[in-house]
C-alpha cells in the first residue's frame, strides 16, 4: 500500500488541515499510524460551501452519467480491495478476513445505489377529476452531511455516499477520529475516478477534526439539507437538536441492544452457527450484534454447551488481526475494554455464572486490548449487560418459559435496531418477527445486513432507512406539479 493520505479532501482537492493534530493509533500494536492535522470550523465551512456548489453540479448530471460514476466507484473500490482492507485492519483492529468482507460490502452499496437510481421513477397518480393531472417528480435533496463511526470505516461511508451521489446529491463526510485513514484512502479513489469520468470532484469531501466543531460548521451551513449519522444514541440526540432549528432532514442509525431468541424448536447447530456470526463478528462491535441471548428453558443448557465448544475454538484464534488465521483482534480502545470488563463484573456480582472467558487475553508483543470470547449464563434484565450495549465479545444468556415471555423480554429495552429469531416453526417465526419492535429481524440469520435491505431502527435506535430503493429515496424529495388540462 502506498503511504497513508493524511490531508483533508475538501472541494475536490487534498489540503493540509489548519487545527489541532490528531493521532491515529493501531489498536493492536499501539503504534502511531499517522498524525492528521485537524480541520478548523473555517475549513469545515469551506467544505460545506464546496458541497453546496457540487450539489448543483450533481443535480445537472444526467441519471446515466451519475449511474456510470457510481458504478465506477464500486469498481475503484474493488480494484484497491487489498490495500483498503489492510488499512482498515490497521486502524480498526478488524481481522483481515472481515476487512476484506467489509470492502466488498462497501462496493455493493455503490452497485445497489446505481441500480436503484437507474430504475427510479416519478409517479402519475390516477386523476380524480378530468381536468387535472398530478405529476410527481423525484428530485435530489441537495447538499448533505454524513457523520460515520469507526466500526465500519468504509461501509458506513458507502451506505450514505452511494445513494447520495446516485440520487444527484453531494456529501461531506466526517469520519470517526479512530478511523480516518480508510476514508482518506477512499477519497483518493474518488478523486481519481471523478477526474477520469468528468464527474464533480467536490461532490464528496472528507473533513476530520474536533467532532462538535466540524459537525457544528457543517450542520449550520445554510445549504446543508440533510444529515445522516451512525453512532451512539447520545450523540444522535445532540445532532438531531442541532438540525432542528433549520429543520434539516435527519437519518439516525443509533445504538442497539439486540435480543437473540432461541426457541425449543430451533435447529440448535444452525442457531449456534448464527449466534457466532451475530455475536463475535468484529468482536461484538457491530451495531446489530446480539446483546441478550434469550433461550427457551428446555434447550438453554444444550445450546450453551454447543456454543461453548465453538467459543473455545474461537479463543484459540485471538491475536494479530493482520493474520489470515485470526478471527478476533483487539477492541477499538481502552475505554471499550473497560466497558466490557465493567459489564462482566457487574453481571457476576449480580449472580450471573461465567462459563468461559471473562478476562483480557495477553498476546505477546501486542496491546492489552484483546478480550477473550465470553459466555455468561443466568443473566437477568437488571444487569448492565442486559440493559446497555456491551459492544464486546460477551454472550449474556437468560432463559424464558413461553413465547409471550420471550417477546416481552425482547422488547423491554428502549432500543429497537435488530432482533434474531431461531426457530423451525414457520408460524412462530412470522409471529415473533412481527411482534419484535425493531427495524431488522434475522430469522435463522445472524448476519442480516445487506445492501438491498432498508436498514434502520426504531425507538432509541433512531430513524430513517439506508440501503436499497428506500436508501435512495432518503436522498430525494418529492415535488408535485398539478396541471390543469383544458377539455374540449
Ligand atoms: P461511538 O461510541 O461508537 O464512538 P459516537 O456517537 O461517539 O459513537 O461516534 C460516532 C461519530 O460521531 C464519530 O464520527 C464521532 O466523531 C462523532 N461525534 C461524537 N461526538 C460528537 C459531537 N458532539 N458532535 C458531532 N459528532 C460527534
Amino acid at each position: 500500500m502506498h503511504e497513508f493520505e493524511t490531508r483533508q479532501y475538501v472541494g475536490g482537492a487534498f489540503v493540509v488541515g489548519d487545527a489541532e493534530p490528531l493521532e491515529v493509533v493501531n489498536p493492536a500494536t499501539n503504534a502511531t499510524l499517522a498524525v492528521i492535522t485537524g480541520a478548523s470550523a473555517a475549513l469545515a465551512t469551506r467544505a460545506a460551501e464546496a458541497n453546496a456548489e457540487a450539489a448543483r453540479a450533481m443535480r445537472a448530471l444526467s441519471v446515466l452519467k451519475r449511474v456510470e460514476f457510481v458504478r465506477r466507484l464500486a469498481s475503484g473500490i474493488r480494484a484497491q480491495a487489498a490495500g483498503l482492507a489492510a488499512l482498515l485492519t490497521a486502524e480498526s483492529g478488524k481481522p483481515i478476513v472481515e476487512s476484506r468482507g467489509e470492502v466488498e460490502y462497501a462496493a455493493s452499496f455503490f452497485d445497489n445505489a446505481a441500480a436503484a437510481a437507474e430504475c427510479a421513477a416519478g409517479e402519475l397518480p390516477a386523476s380524480r377529476t378530468a381536468d387535472r393531472r398530478v405529476l410527481v417528480l423525484r428530485e435530489p435533496i441537495g447538499a448533505t452531511v454524513a457523520i460515520t463511526p469507526w466500526n465500519f470505516p468504509l461501509a458506513m461511508i458507502a451506505r450514505k455516499l452511494a445513494p447520495a451521489l446516485a440520487a444527484g446529491c453531494s456529501q461531506v463526510v466526517k469520519p470517526a477520529e479512530e478511523t480516518p485513514l480508510t476514508a482518506l484512502a477512499f477519497a483518493r479513489i474518488y478523486e481519481q475516478i471523478a477526474r477520469d469520468t468528468g464527474a464533480p470532484m467536490a461532490a464528496f469531501s472528507v473533513v476530520i477534526g474536533d467532532p462538535p466543531t466540524v459537525a457544528g460548521a457543517l450542520i449550520s451551513h445554510p445549504a446543508t439539507r440533510k444529515l445522516s449519522f451512525t453512532g451512539s444514541t447520545d450523540v444522535g440526540r445532540i445532532l438531531a437538536s442541532q438540525c432542528a432549528p433549520r429543520l434539516i432532514k435527519t437519518a439516525l442509525e443509533l445504538g442497539g441492544n439486540a435480543p437473540f431468541m432461541v426457541f425449543a424448536d430451533a435447529d440448535l447447530d444452525r442457531a449456534v452457527e448464527q449466534a457466532m456470526l451475530s455475536k463475535f463478528r468484529f468482536m461484538g462491535q457491530t451495531c446489530i450484534c446480539a446483546n441478550r441471548f434469550l433461550l427457551a428453558a428446555p434447550i438453554a443448557d444444550d445450546f450453551l454447551v454447543r456454543l461453548e465448544a465453538r467459543v473455545q475454538a474461537l479463543a484459540t484464534a485471538i491475536g494479530d488481526p493482520t493474520l489470515e488465521s485470526t478471527r478476533m483482534g483487539p477492541l477499538i480502545n481502552d475505554a471499550a475494554v473497560a466497558k466490557v470488563e465493567a459489564h462482566v463484573a457487574d453481571a457476576v456480582a449480580r449472580g450471573a455464572r461465567l462459563r468461559i472467558g471473562g478476562r483480557r487475553a495477553a498476546i505477546a508483543g501486542l496491546s492489552r486490548r484483546f478480550y477473550e470470547p465470553t459466555i455468561l449464563s443466568h443473566a437477568d434484565p437488571s444487569m448492565l449487560c442486559a440493559c446497555e450495549e456491551t459492544f464486546g465479545p460477551v454472550v449474556a444468556a437468560m432463559a424464558f418459559n413461553s413465547e409471550a415471555e420471550a417477546i416481552a423480554l425482547a422488547n423491554a429495552v428502549p432500543y429497537g435496531l435488530a432482533g434474531y429469531v431461531m426457530t423451525q416453526d414457520v408460524d412462530r417465526l412470522l409471529r415473533v418477527a412481527e411482534a419484535l419492535d425493531c427495524g431488522v429481524v434475522g430469522a435463522n440469520d445472524g448476519a442480516p445486513s445487506t445492501a438491498e435491505a432498508p436498514f434502520g431502527g426504531r425507538k432509541d435506535s433512531g430513524l430513517g432507512k439506508e440501503g436499497g430503493t428506500h436508501g435512495l429515496d432518503a436522498y430525494t424529495d418529492l415535488k408535485y406539479v398539478s396541471m390543469r388540462v383544458r377539455s374540449h
